[in-house]
Protein backbone atom coordinates (compact mmCIF):
# COMPACT_ATOMS: atom_id res chain seq x y z
CA UNK A 1 0.00 0.00 0.00
CA UNK A 2 1.74 3.16 -1.04
CA UNK A 3 0.18 6.43 -0.42
CA UNK A 4 -1.09 6.99 -3.95
CA UNK A 5 -2.07 3.10 -4.57
CA UNK A 6 -5.93 3.98 -3.56
CA UNK A 7 -6.51 6.50 -6.99
CA UNK A 8 -8.22 5.13 -9.68
CA UNK A 9 -7.76 7.09 -13.22
CA UNK A 10 -10.30 9.97 -13.32
CA UNK A 11 -12.66 9.40 -16.05
CA UNK A 12 -11.55 10.75 -20.08
CA UNK A 13 -12.27 14.38 -20.50
CA UNK A 14 -14.71 13.88 -23.69
CA UNK A 15 -13.06 17.00 -25.60
CA UNK A 16 -9.52 15.92 -25.12
CA UNK A 17 -9.60 12.20 -25.83
CA UNK A 18 -10.89 13.76 -28.97
CA UNK A 19 -8.40 15.66 -29.77
CA UNK A 20 -5.79 12.41 -28.80
CA UNK A 21 -7.54 10.79 -31.82
CA UNK A 22 -7.38 13.54 -34.05
CA UNK A 23 -3.21 13.91 -33.64
CA UNK A 24 -3.18 10.07 -33.89
CA UNK A 25 -5.30 9.51 -37.30
CA UNK A 26 -2.39 9.64 -40.12
CA UNK A 27 -5.09 10.87 -42.80
CA UNK A 28 -3.96 14.76 -44.69
CA UNK A 29 -7.47 15.50 -44.76
CA UNK A 30 -8.44 14.55 -41.32
CA UNK A 31 -10.52 17.92 -39.39
CA UNK A 32 -10.70 18.58 -35.99
CA UNK A 33 -14.33 20.28 -35.28
CA UNK A 34 -14.13 19.52 -31.69
CA UNK A 35 -12.11 22.21 -30.69
CA UNK A 36 -12.92 25.59 -28.74
CA UNK A 37 -11.30 27.91 -30.58
CA UNK A 38 -11.05 30.14 -32.93
CA UNK A 39 -8.95 29.30 -36.37
CA UNK A 40 -8.56 31.43 -39.42
CA UNK A 41 -8.37 31.13 -42.60
CA UNK A 42 -5.18 28.86 -42.55
CA UNK A 43 -6.46 26.71 -39.87
CA UNK A 44 -4.21 28.80 -37.17
CA UNK A 45 -4.92 30.35 -34.29
CA UNK A 46 -4.26 34.32 -34.87
CA UNK A 47 -2.30 36.94 -32.98
CA UNK A 48 -4.40 39.73 -33.60
CA UNK A 49 -2.32 42.75 -34.54
CA UNK A 50 -3.96 44.89 -31.74
CA UNK A 51 -2.63 42.66 -29.48
CA UNK A 52 0.37 42.04 -31.21
CA UNK A 53 1.10 46.30 -30.77
CA UNK A 54 0.23 46.45 -27.65
CA UNK A 55 2.67 43.64 -26.57
CA UNK A 56 5.42 45.48 -28.38
CA UNK A 57 4.47 48.49 -26.62
CA UNK A 58 4.85 46.62 -23.53
CA UNK A 59 7.80 44.32 -24.06
CA UNK A 60 9.52 48.13 -25.26
CA UNK A 61 8.74 49.58 -21.66
CA UNK A 62 11.19 47.15 -20.09
CA UNK A 63 8.59 47.25 -16.64
CA UNK A 64 9.39 45.09 -13.33
CA UNK A 65 7.14 42.52 -12.52
CA UNK A 66 5.69 43.85 -9.27
CA UNK A 67 2.88 41.85 -7.98
CA UNK A 68 -0.75 43.35 -8.93
CA UNK A 69 -2.88 43.90 -6.39
CA UNK A 70 -5.18 41.04 -5.25
CA UNK A 71 -8.38 42.18 -7.48
CA UNK A 72 -5.79 42.51 -10.60
CA UNK A 73 -4.76 45.53 -12.36
CA UNK A 74 -7.59 48.66 -12.06
CA UNK A 75 -7.54 50.20 -15.42
CA UNK A 76 -7.81 46.47 -16.83
CA UNK A 77 -10.93 46.20 -14.20
CA UNK A 78 -12.21 49.52 -15.35
CA UNK A 79 -12.21 48.45 -18.65
CA UNK A 80 -13.94 45.13 -18.33
CA UNK A 81 -16.78 47.18 -16.83
CA UNK A 82 -17.11 49.79 -19.69
CA UNK A 83 -17.38 47.03 -22.08
CA UNK A 84 -20.12 44.94 -20.33
CA UNK A 85 -22.16 48.04 -19.93
CA UNK A 86 -21.23 50.79 -22.42
CA UNK A 87 -19.50 53.94 -21.70
CA UNK A 88 -22.32 55.68 -20.88
CA UNK A 89 -23.87 53.53 -18.60
CA UNK A 90 -24.65 55.31 -15.31
CA UNK A 91 -23.56 52.36 -13.22
CA UNK A 92 -19.56 52.95 -14.03
CA UNK A 93 -19.88 56.02 -11.73
CA UNK A 94 -22.29 54.19 -9.19
CA UNK A 95 -19.96 52.53 -6.93
CA UNK A 96 -22.25 49.73 -7.40
CA UNK A 97 -19.51 47.55 -9.83
CA UNK A 98 -16.88 45.63 -8.45
CA UNK A 99 -14.68 43.73 -11.04
CA UNK A 100 -11.20 41.61 -10.42
CA UNK A 101 -9.36 40.27 -12.76
CA UNK A 102 -9.70 36.68 -12.99
CA UNK A 103 -7.75 33.38 -14.80
CA UNK A 104 -10.28 33.28 -17.78
CA UNK A 105 -13.46 32.67 -17.83
CA UNK A 106 -12.92 29.50 -15.92
CA UNK A 107 -11.45 31.32 -13.06
CA UNK A 108 -14.11 33.62 -12.93
CA UNK A 109 -16.65 31.01 -12.55
CA UNK A 110 -14.91 29.55 -9.97
CA UNK A 111 -14.21 32.94 -8.04
CA UNK A 112 -17.83 33.38 -8.05
CA UNK A 113 -18.85 30.02 -7.10
CA UNK A 114 -16.51 30.09 -4.25
CA UNK A 115 -17.73 33.48 -2.85
CA UNK A 116 -21.19 32.33 -3.24
CA UNK A 117 -20.91 29.12 -1.78
CA UNK A 118 -19.65 30.98 1.50
CA UNK A 119 -23.06 33.35 0.89
CA UNK A 120 -25.85 31.04 0.74
CA UNK A 121 -27.04 28.62 2.67
CA UNK A 122 -28.87 27.28 -0.62
CA UNK A 123 -26.68 26.00 -2.63
CA UNK A 124 -28.11 25.34 -5.72
CA UNK A 125 -27.18 26.10 -9.12
CA UNK A 126 -29.17 26.08 -12.58
CA UNK A 127 -27.45 25.85 -16.02
CA UNK A 128 -29.05 25.32 -19.61
CA UNK A 129 -29.29 22.01 -20.69
CA UNK A 130 -26.87 21.08 -22.95
CA UNK A 131 -24.55 23.96 -21.72
CA UNK A 132 -20.32 24.40 -21.49
CA UNK A 133 -19.49 20.71 -19.89
CA UNK A 134 -17.11 22.43 -17.06
CA UNK A 135 -20.60 25.24 -15.82
CA UNK A 136 -21.80 21.49 -14.03
CA UNK A 137 -18.23 20.47 -12.58
CA UNK A 138 -17.11 23.77 -11.76
CA UNK A 139 -20.18 24.13 -9.31
CA UNK A 140 -20.07 20.91 -8.12
CA UNK A 141 -16.24 21.20 -7.47
CA UNK A 142 -17.50 24.18 -5.64
CA UNK A 143 -19.47 22.66 -3.43
CA UNK A 144 -22.89 23.00 -5.31
CA UNK A 145 -25.52 20.68 -6.14
CA UNK A 146 -26.51 21.66 -10.01
CA UNK A 147 -29.27 21.12 -12.11
CA UNK A 148 -29.88 21.71 -15.25
CA UNK A 149 -32.96 23.88 -16.55
CA UNK A 150 -34.78 23.56 -20.17
CA UNK A 151 -32.62 25.20 -23.09
CA UNK A 152 -32.83 23.88 -26.04
CA UNK A 153 -35.39 22.71 -28.51
CA UNK A 154 -33.44 19.46 -30.82
CA UNK A 155 -37.01 20.07 -33.24
CA UNK A 156 -36.48 23.89 -33.42
CA UNK A 157 -32.58 24.27 -33.09
CA UNK A 158 -33.52 27.20 -31.05
CA UNK A 159 -34.64 28.14 -27.66
CA UNK A 160 -37.24 26.37 -25.63
CA UNK A 161 -38.12 29.53 -24.21
CA UNK A 162 -41.00 28.30 -22.69
CA UNK A 163 -39.12 25.25 -21.25
CA UNK A 164 -36.85 27.54 -19.65
CA UNK A 165 -39.12 30.23 -18.00
CA UNK A 166 -40.90 26.58 -16.42
CA UNK A 167 -37.49 25.20 -15.19
CA UNK A 168 -36.55 28.70 -13.90
CA UNK A 169 -40.07 29.38 -12.25
CA UNK A 170 -40.00 26.02 -10.62
CA UNK A 171 -36.55 26.09 -8.69
CA UNK A 172 -36.49 27.24 -5.21
CA UNK A 173 -36.87 30.68 -4.27
CA UNK A 174 -32.82 32.29 -4.05
CA UNK A 175 -31.63 29.75 -6.25
CA UNK A 176 -28.53 30.66 -8.82
CA UNK A 177 -29.25 30.81 -12.29
CA UNK A 178 -26.46 30.38 -14.90
CA UNK A 179 -26.91 32.12 -18.38
CA UNK A 180 -24.85 32.58 -20.90
CA UNK A 181 -25.09 35.79 -22.13
CA UNK A 182 -24.74 35.79 -25.90
CA UNK A 183 -23.27 32.68 -28.27
CA UNK A 184 -24.56 29.86 -26.17
CA UNK A 185 -22.30 26.71 -26.30
CA UNK A 186 -22.64 24.45 -27.23
CA UNK A 187 -25.83 25.22 -29.29
CA UNK A 188 -25.26 28.48 -30.51
CA UNK A 189 -29.01 29.13 -30.20
CA UNK A 190 -29.40 32.68 -27.91
CA UNK A 191 -32.47 33.97 -26.98
CA UNK A 192 -34.12 37.69 -28.24
CA UNK A 193 -34.62 40.86 -26.66
CA UNK A 194 -37.78 40.29 -25.52
CA UNK A 195 -36.86 36.93 -24.53
CA UNK A 196 -34.20 38.27 -21.98
CA UNK A 197 -37.17 41.11 -20.60
CA UNK A 198 -39.35 37.63 -19.90
CA UNK A 199 -36.17 35.59 -18.19
CA UNK A 200 -35.11 38.37 -16.50
CA UNK A 201 -39.12 38.88 -14.86
CA UNK A 202 -38.90 35.36 -13.55
CA UNK A 203 -35.24 35.80 -12.16
CA UNK A 204 -36.61 38.92 -10.34
CA UNK A 205 -39.84 37.55 -8.96
CA UNK A 206 -38.37 34.14 -7.93
CA UNK A 207 -35.39 36.21 -5.87
CA UNK A 208 -33.10 33.91 -7.85
CA UNK A 209 -29.06 35.31 -7.97
CA UNK A 210 -28.18 35.79 -11.90
CA UNK A 211 -24.58 34.61 -12.93
CA UNK A 212 -24.00 35.63 -16.37
CA UNK A 213 -21.28 33.69 -18.75
CA UNK A 214 -19.92 36.15 -21.13
CA UNK A 215 -17.40 34.46 -22.96
CA UNK A 216 -17.74 35.44 -26.69
CA UNK A 217 -18.81 38.92 -26.89
CA UNK A 218 -18.25 40.27 -29.87
CA UNK A 219 -18.76 36.70 -32.00
CA UNK A 220 -22.86 37.41 -32.21
CA UNK A 221 -24.01 40.87 -33.20
CA UNK A 222 -21.12 43.17 -32.23
CA UNK A 223 -19.47 44.82 -28.79
CA UNK A 224 -22.87 46.29 -27.79
CA UNK A 225 -25.37 43.99 -29.13
CA UNK A 226 -23.67 41.07 -27.48
CA UNK A 227 -24.02 42.76 -24.12
CA UNK A 228 -27.53 43.38 -24.03
CA UNK A 229 -28.78 40.35 -21.60
CA UNK A 230 -25.85 42.19 -19.41
CA UNK A 231 -27.21 45.57 -19.94
CA UNK A 232 -31.12 44.52 -19.16
CA UNK A 233 -30.20 42.33 -15.91
CA UNK A 234 -28.40 45.83 -15.19
CA UNK A 235 -31.35 47.80 -15.85
CA UNK A 236 -33.40 45.66 -13.52
CA UNK A 237 -31.76 47.10 -10.47
CA UNK A 238 -31.03 43.25 -9.33
CA UNK A 239 -27.65 41.85 -7.72
CA UNK A 240 -25.85 39.75 -10.02
CA UNK A 241 -22.54 37.90 -11.31
CA UNK A 242 -20.44 38.51 -14.77
CA UNK A 243 -18.14 36.49 -15.51
CA UNK A 244 -16.03 37.83 -18.53
CA UNK A 245 -13.51 35.68 -20.83
CA UNK A 246 -11.31 37.54 -23.21
CA UNK A 247 -9.79 33.93 -24.00
CA UNK A 248 -11.60 34.28 -27.39
CA UNK A 249 -12.53 37.74 -28.26
CA UNK A 250 -8.03 38.82 -28.21
CA UNK A 251 -7.39 35.00 -29.09
CA UNK A 252 -5.55 35.30 -25.86
CA UNK A 253 -6.50 31.92 -24.60
CA UNK A 254 -3.26 31.14 -22.77
CA UNK A 255 -2.81 33.97 -21.29
CA UNK A 256 -6.18 34.07 -19.02
CA UNK A 257 -7.78 37.02 -19.61
CA UNK A 258 -10.83 36.57 -17.63
CA UNK A 259 -12.72 39.01 -15.01
CA UNK A 260 -15.63 38.37 -12.18
CA UNK A 261 -17.64 41.38 -12.17
CA UNK A 262 -20.43 42.22 -9.06
CA UNK A 263 -22.94 44.39 -9.09
CA UNK A 264 -24.41 45.56 -5.61
CA UNK A 265 -26.71 47.49 -4.13
CA UNK A 266 -25.09 50.27 -2.95
CA UNK A 267 -21.36 51.59 -2.81
CA UNK A 268 -20.87 50.64 1.04
CA UNK A 269 -22.17 46.85 -0.18
CA UNK A 270 -19.50 47.29 -2.50
CA UNK A 271 -16.56 47.40 -0.20
CA UNK A 272 -17.85 44.94 1.91
CA UNK A 273 -18.39 42.53 -0.95
CA UNK A 274 -14.69 43.59 -2.36
CA UNK A 275 -13.15 42.67 0.95
CA UNK A 276 -14.89 39.17 0.61
CA UNK A 277 -13.95 38.50 -2.92
CA UNK A 278 -10.28 39.29 -1.67
CA UNK A 279 -9.94 36.59 1.06
CA UNK A 280 -11.43 34.54 -1.85
CA UNK A 281 -8.82 34.92 -4.13
CA UNK A 282 -5.93 35.47 -1.47
CA UNK A 283 -6.40 31.94 -0.53
CA UNK A 284 -6.15 30.91 -3.83
CA UNK A 285 -3.54 32.31 -6.08
CA UNK A 286 -2.85 35.36 -3.91
CA UNK A 287 -2.90 38.00 -6.74
CA UNK A 288 -3.20 37.49 -10.73
CA UNK A 289 -0.86 37.75 -13.58
CA UNK A 290 0.25 40.98 -15.03
CA UNK A 291 0.85 40.35 -19.48
CA UNK A 292 -2.61 39.63 -20.46
CA UNK A 293 -4.71 41.94 -18.49
CA UNK A 294 -1.73 44.88 -19.80
CA UNK A 295 -2.23 43.90 -23.25
CA UNK A 296 -5.85 43.89 -22.98
CA UNK A 297 -6.26 46.95 -20.80
CA UNK A 298 -3.61 48.58 -23.67
CA UNK A 299 -6.16 47.97 -26.58
CA UNK A 300 -9.05 48.50 -24.74
CA UNK A 301 -8.51 52.08 -23.43
CA UNK A 302 -5.93 53.02 -26.05
CA UNK A 303 -8.69 54.77 -29.18
CA UNK A 304 -6.61 53.50 -32.42
CA UNK A 305 -6.30 49.71 -31.14
CA UNK A 306 -9.90 49.35 -29.99
CA UNK A 307 -10.94 50.15 -33.50
CA UNK A 308 -7.57 48.09 -34.68
CA UNK A 309 -9.26 45.06 -32.54
CA UNK A 310 -12.63 45.63 -33.12
CA UNK A 311 -12.31 45.16 -36.79
CA UNK A 312 -10.43 41.85 -35.92
CA UNK A 313 -13.11 40.86 -34.01
CA UNK A 314 -15.84 41.68 -37.14
CA UNK A 315 -13.16 40.10 -39.33
CA UNK A 316 -13.44 36.79 -36.97
CA UNK A 317 -17.07 36.93 -36.32
CA UNK A 318 -17.83 37.53 -40.58
CA UNK A 319 -15.28 34.67 -41.56
CA UNK A 320 -17.85 32.49 -39.26
CA UNK A 321 -20.66 33.48 -40.71
CA UNK A 322 -18.82 32.94 -44.36
CA UNK A 323 -17.99 29.17 -43.36
CA UNK A 324 -21.96 28.60 -41.70
CA UNK A 325 -23.46 29.88 -45.36
CA UNK A 326 -21.09 27.73 -47.28
CA UNK A 327 -21.20 25.08 -44.96
CA UNK A 328 -25.09 25.02 -45.60
CA UNK A 329 -24.76 25.60 -49.09
CA UNK A 330 -22.85 22.85 -49.93
CA UNK A 331 -24.63 20.23 -48.23
CA UNK A 332 -27.77 21.28 -50.21
CA UNK A 333 -25.83 20.90 -52.92
CA UNK A 334 -24.50 17.29 -51.73
CA UNK A 335 -28.29 16.41 -51.93
CA UNK A 336 -29.10 17.15 -48.19
CA UNK A 337 -32.89 17.34 -48.35
CA UNK A 338 -33.28 17.82 -44.63
CA UNK A 339 -33.26 21.21 -42.74
CA UNK A 340 -29.64 22.37 -42.24
CA UNK A 341 -30.49 26.30 -42.41
CA UNK A 342 -30.80 26.48 -39.17
CA UNK A 343 -26.63 26.43 -38.62
CA UNK A 344 -26.76 29.93 -40.69
CA UNK A 345 -28.70 31.03 -37.97
CA UNK A 346 -26.99 29.30 -34.76
CA UNK A 347 -24.32 32.19 -33.23
CA UNK A 348 -20.95 32.33 -32.11
CA UNK A 349 -18.51 29.64 -32.83
CA UNK A 350 -20.64 26.56 -32.53
CA UNK A 351 -23.22 24.75 -34.22
CA UNK A 352 -25.23 22.06 -32.63
CA UNK A 353 -26.01 20.34 -36.26
CA UNK A 354 -27.85 17.51 -35.30
CA UNK A 355 -25.57 14.84 -35.71
CA UNK A 356 -26.18 12.11 -33.86
CA UNK A 357 -23.80 9.84 -31.97
CA UNK A 358 -23.41 7.34 -34.36
CA UNK A 359 -23.04 9.67 -37.44
CA UNK A 360 -20.27 11.51 -35.16
CA UNK A 361 -18.29 8.20 -34.58
CA UNK A 362 -18.84 7.39 -38.33
CA UNK A 363 -17.51 11.06 -39.48
CA UNK A 364 -14.43 10.01 -37.30
CA UNK A 365 -13.93 6.52 -38.49
CA UNK A 366 -14.86 7.16 -42.74
CA UNK A 367 -13.36 10.42 -43.07
CA UNK A 368 -10.99 11.67 -40.39
CA UNK A 369 -13.59 14.47 -39.32
CA UNK A 370 -13.94 14.85 -35.65
CA UNK A 371 -16.58 16.60 -33.98
CA UNK A 372 -18.09 16.49 -29.99
CA UNK A 373 -20.42 13.14 -29.71
CA UNK A 374 -23.31 15.20 -28.93
CA UNK A 375 -22.97 16.71 -32.42
CA UNK A 376 -21.41 20.01 -31.36
CA UNK A 377 -19.37 21.32 -34.64
CA UNK A 378 -16.58 23.98 -33.78
CA UNK A 379 -17.84 25.93 -37.18
CA UNK A 380 -14.85 28.48 -36.90
CA UNK A 381 -12.38 25.74 -37.34
CA UNK A 382 -13.61 25.45 -40.98
CA UNK A 383 -11.97 26.97 -43.58
CA UNK A 384 -11.75 27.06 -47.54
CA UNK A 385 -9.45 24.05 -47.66
CA UNK A 386 -11.44 22.18 -45.59
CA UNK A 387 -15.39 23.02 -45.81
CA UNK A 388 -15.59 20.70 -49.05
CA UNK A 389 -14.16 17.36 -47.30
CA UNK A 390 -16.84 18.26 -44.38
CA UNK A 391 -19.66 19.14 -46.47
CA UNK A 392 -19.61 16.12 -48.41
CA UNK A 393 -18.61 13.58 -45.52
CA UNK A 394 -21.77 15.43 -43.64
CA UNK A 395 -23.88 15.06 -46.59
CA UNK A 396 -22.79 11.22 -46.81
CA UNK A 397 -23.78 10.39 -43.08
CA UNK A 398 -26.53 12.32 -43.21
CA UNK A 399 -28.05 10.85 -46.30
N1 LIG B 1 -17.69 29.92 -20.50
C1 LIG B 1 -17.99 29.38 -21.68
C2 LIG B 1 -19.42 29.32 -22.10
C3 LIG B 1 -16.98 28.88 -22.50
O1 LIG B 1 -17.31 28.33 -23.68
C4 LIG B 1 -15.64 28.95 -22.07
C5 LIG B 1 -14.54 28.41 -22.89
O2 LIG B 1 -14.69 27.61 -23.74
C6 LIG B 1 -15.38 29.53 -20.83
C7 LIG B 1 -16.41 30.01 -20.08
C8 LIG B 1 -13.99 29.60 -20.28
O3 LIG B 1 -13.16 30.46 -20.90
P1 LIG B 1 -11.62 30.59 -20.51
O4 LIG B 1 -10.87 29.81 -21.50
O5 LIG B 1 -11.38 32.06 -20.58
O6 LIG B 1 -11.45 30.08 -19.13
Amino acid sequence: MTLFSPIEMAPRDPILGLNEAFNADTRADKVNLGVGVYYDENGKVPLLRAVQTAEEARVAEHAARAYLPMEGLAPYDQAVQTLLFGTDSPLLQSGKLITAQALGGTGALKLGADFLYRLLDKRLVAISDPSWENHRALFEAAGFEVVNYPYYNPTTHGVDLEGMLQGIEALPEGSVVLLHACCHNPTGADLSFADWTRVIDVVQRRKHVPFLDIAYQGFGDNLQDDAIAVRLFAESGLPMFIASSFSKSFSLYGERVGALTLVTESKVESAMVMSQLKRVIRTNYSNPPTHGAKVVAKVLTDPALYELWEEELAEMRDRIRLMRQALVEKLKAAGVTSDVEFIQHQRGMFSYSGLTQLQVATLAEDFGIYAVGSGRICVAALNHGNIDHVANAMAQVLL
